[in-house]
């Protein structure tokens, strides 16, 4: 294969097989013809059993757009007249969907937490007492902005208690941590094609209950391109999405998942959770202290403090790192600067410790001290 193989650290796009890139590779065709609609017949299901749905209560719903539009047309479709959406909020993803809501004017309660601490089930349970107008519950499962796993199955469950639709953003753990949709309590979850599937970008998708779809057909429709009603029977009645798909995307997604059933859950995860081990490793050896605990971090993303030397300059040892097919990607927190490394895609051990050079020169020739020197003050994980 001619195309040079990069190793992408951050939390999405993925490095992937050049399987998977010469997939693209393929005659034009109108998606409009029978060929492509068998095609994406079949990927919604797969989609579906990724998280081991059952095909006949949930279905996969795919759009055309990064990840985000999951965010925006779950949110939007799925709240009814004079209800309430309830977002827990300990980072920057949810944060986008209290965006969402307040883009939309669509009311909604934003219970913040720290970004380094789990929500407080409580006070999740508290103000679900005392709002019985909350007909929506959202929150991100791994916060890919630090890297913290949120107790889904149990905000599912409290959800359900009070008859809210529970929806999560599953983006960066869909296809990676082993997910059923079912025992998680989950009605919806989302994910793009270029994440835990290590296919293309362009295609998102929402996995959730038929039967609450159906039921939002009455709700408000406060979008035309991102309403979830409209898409889903369009498919069902058509089997083509409503307007034009990210065709060479889902040539490459349809290869991808032929890949993630060879591959399978299981040992797909084990890859992940290795290479998360070894990038956990390297930091600890060049003595990177990381943010979240370990306990609390979702396996997939680390977020590693800078550290306090007057020489480290994020951008200098990124753009040395790239230019040996390496990224590493900045944090998304406010107040503690913090950088990521990230264990999605088509990568191992090996690749991890080929960085790990090349990191460990980045600092040299940028003259940071090795091991890296904190002020006594700061967070020791
Ligand atoms: C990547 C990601 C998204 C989508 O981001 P885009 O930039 O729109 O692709 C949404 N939620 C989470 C948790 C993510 O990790």
């Amino acid at each position: 294969m001619l195309v040079k193989r990069n190793i992408l650290l951050n939390p999405g796009p993925s490095t992937t097989t050049d399987s998977v890139k010469m997939a693209q590779i393929v005659p034009d065709i109108c998606p409009r013809e029978s060929e492509f609609v068998k095609l994406m017949g079949g990927l919604r299901e797969e989609l579906v059993k990724v998280v081991h749905g059952a095909v006949e209560e949930y279905t996969a719903v795919p759009f055309c757009g990064s990840g985000t539009i999951n965010i925006d047309i779950c949110l939007n479709s799925l709240l009814p007249e004079g209800k309430k959406v309830l977002v827990i909020n300990n980072g920057a993803y949810s944060a986008r969907a209290v965006e969402v809501c307040e883009y939309y004017g669509l009311p909604h309660i934003n219970l913040t937490f720290p970004f380094d601490q789990l929500p407080d089930l409580e006070v999740v349970e508290k103000v679900l007492c005392e709002n019985p107008d909350i007909a929506l519950v959202y929150t991100t499962h791994n916060e890919t902005g630090t890297g913290i796993l949120n107790p889904i199955r149990e905000i599912g469950e409290l959800a359900h208690q009070h008859n809210a639709v529970f929806c999560v953003d599953t983006t960066s753990t869909y296809a990676m941590r082993p997910i059923d949709i079912e025992k998680d309590n989950i009605d919806f979850c989302m994910a793009s094609a270029q994440k835990g599937l290590m296919a293309m970008t362009g295609l998102s998708f929402v996995v959730g209950r038929k039967a609450v779809i159906e039921a939002s057909k009455n709700y408000p429709k406060r979008s035309y391109y991102c309403n979830l009603y409209m898409q889903y029977d369009f498919l069902e009645r058509t089997g083509e999405m409503h307007f034009t798909p990210p065709v060479q995307t889902i040539y490459a997604t349809i290869q991808a998942l032929k890949e993630y059933w060879e591959e399978g859950e299981a040992r797909k995860w084990a890859r992940h959770t290795r290479v998360c081990e070894a990038i956990h490793k390297g930091l600890s050896k060049l003595g990177f202290r990381e943010l979240i605990p370990r306990k609390w971090q979702s396996g997939l993303v680390v977020s590693a403090i800078y550290p306090d030397d007057p020489n480290w300059d994020f951008g200098k040892v990124h753009d040395y790192c790239y230019e040996k097919g390496f990224t590493i990607y900045p944090g998304k927190v406010s107040g503690t600067d913090t950088f990521r490394l990230c264990s999605l895609g088509a990568i191992d051990v090996e690749d991890i410790e080929e960085f790990f050079l090349v990191f460990e020169k980045a600092l040299r020739v940028n003259r940071i001290q090795v091991p890296v020197i904190y002020q006594e003050e700061k967070r020791k994980y």
